[in-house]
Formats: structure tokens, sequence, C-alpha cells
């Protein structure tokens, strides 16, 4: 097997703080953020991914899996050609990808997965009340809708959370979702720091990892 990116996937509910949390640390070296979402959105919504894309998203639903993967691996292939990700380098955080349990398998042998942040959200409503606000300001068309919301959520325990189960509990880590970006940043990256530098030359420094 050709060796499979090193990743870590950010795991929680829609409104978790997968996105934000992402993109922060996507701008620290040493770590390439992957938001499936993203890529779906910026698909030209005429072409007929984009179109599949618009017709499930606007109902909440998940695209099929089999264009999703191919579009995520496409995604991959050429930001490792154009060196934007280096998997030599780069521990890659995936958000919004797996999303179900086929598709955890069809990811298997590209991905080899040394931790998942669980973005935990007790409080349901709080997090239904962040999509709604972030409707607004980001134009969201998943989001505009009470129901579409209710269902995205219904979607993530029936198909999404199961997911979890796949990987052994030992690499899930639990991180409270509710809180400031900086302190829940803070905490997550007290569990990421430590599988860098378990699995990752010390770019700064040049030391080499322990583990490959
Ligand atoms: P959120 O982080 O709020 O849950 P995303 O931006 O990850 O939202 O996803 C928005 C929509 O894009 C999903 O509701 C779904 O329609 C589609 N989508 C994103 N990732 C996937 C995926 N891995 N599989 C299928 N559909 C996806």
């Amino acid at each position: 097997m050709a060796s499979r990116y090193r990743t870590v996937l950010l795991f929680g509910a829609p409104g978790a703080g997968k996105g934000t949390q992402g993109k922060i640390l996507g701008n620290i070296p040493g770590f390439y953020h992957l938001s499936c979402g993203d890529v779906f959105r910026n698909i030209d919504i005429n072409s007929p991914l984009g179109k599949l894309f618009y017709e499930h998203s606007s109902r909440g639903e998940l695209v099929p899996d089999e264009p999703t993967v191919q579009m995520w691996n496409q995604h991959m292939h050429a930001r490792t050609i154009l060196s934007i990700y280096k998997p030599k380098e780069d521990l890659l955080i995936l958000d919004g990808i797996p999303r179900n349990e086929h598709q955890a398998q069809l990811l298997d042998k590209h991905i080899k997965v040394l931790k998942i942040i669980h973005l935990v959200c007790r409080d349901k409503e709080k997090m239904i009340e962040r999509l709604r606000r972030r409707a607004l300001k980001e134009n969201r068309l998943d989001d505009a809708r009470e129901e579409v919301i209710r269902h995205r959520w219904s979607v993530y325990e029936r198909e999404t959370y199961p997911v979890l189960s796949q990987y052994p509990a030992q690499i899930v880590s639990e991180v409270d979702a509710v809180g400031s970006p900086a302190a829940i940043l803070a905490n997550i990256l007290h569990h990421l720091v430590p599988v860098q530098e378990a699995h990752f030359a010390n770019r700064l420094s040049g030391e080499s990892a322990g583990v490959h």
C-alpha cells in the first residue's frame, strides 16, 4: 500500500466549530486543513458535481459517497502536486469527511488516522443558533431554513456519529465545543502537538521524529 496521508479528523455536529478551528490550524506551519464542504462550495454550480452538491446540500442531505470521495481524492492529488500540501511534512486536518461509515471505508486506503478531535456540544439549541447566525453572515443555503438545519442534525446523528466507533477509542480526544475560539484552540493543540511531534520531523530545529 502506498504511504497513507497522516491525518487528524475534526469531528462534530453541524455548528460545532470544525470549520473555524480547522481554518486557524491550517495557518500553522506543519498543518494542512481541508474542509470537504469548502471544496464543494468552490465548485462551479453549473457543473455536474456542482449541481449534485446543490441538490443535496440545499435539502440538508449528504452528497453521494462515490463522487464525494473522488472529488476529495482529486483535490488531495492536485494540492500534493502543487506542493501546497506536503504529505511528508504536514499533518492533514480533515473536516467534514468521512461523514458516514462507507466514506470511512473508502478513505481508509488513503489516510492513516492518528487522532480524532471530537468537538462535543451538549447543548443542541446553542449549536442551531450558531448555524442560524452563520447562515446570515455567509449566505449559506443549507442553514437558511430551520427545518434544513434540523435535518442536517438528524443526518449527523444517524450517519456521521456512528463513524466514531469505527476507530480505536484511544485515538479519540473530546474537546468542549462551547467556549471562546482561543480557548477551544488551546484544548485542541494540547492534543495535536504531541501527535505532530511524534510523527513529523521538526522543520525548524531539524530534529527528526521518533516514529514514522
Ligand atoms: P457543516 O460543517 O456545517 O456540517 P459542511 O460545510 O461540512 O457543513 O457541509 C455542507 C454540506 O456539504 C453538507 O450538508 C453536505 O450536503 C455536503 N458535504 C460536505 N462534506 C460532505 C461529505 N463528506 N459527504 C457528503 N456530503 C458532504
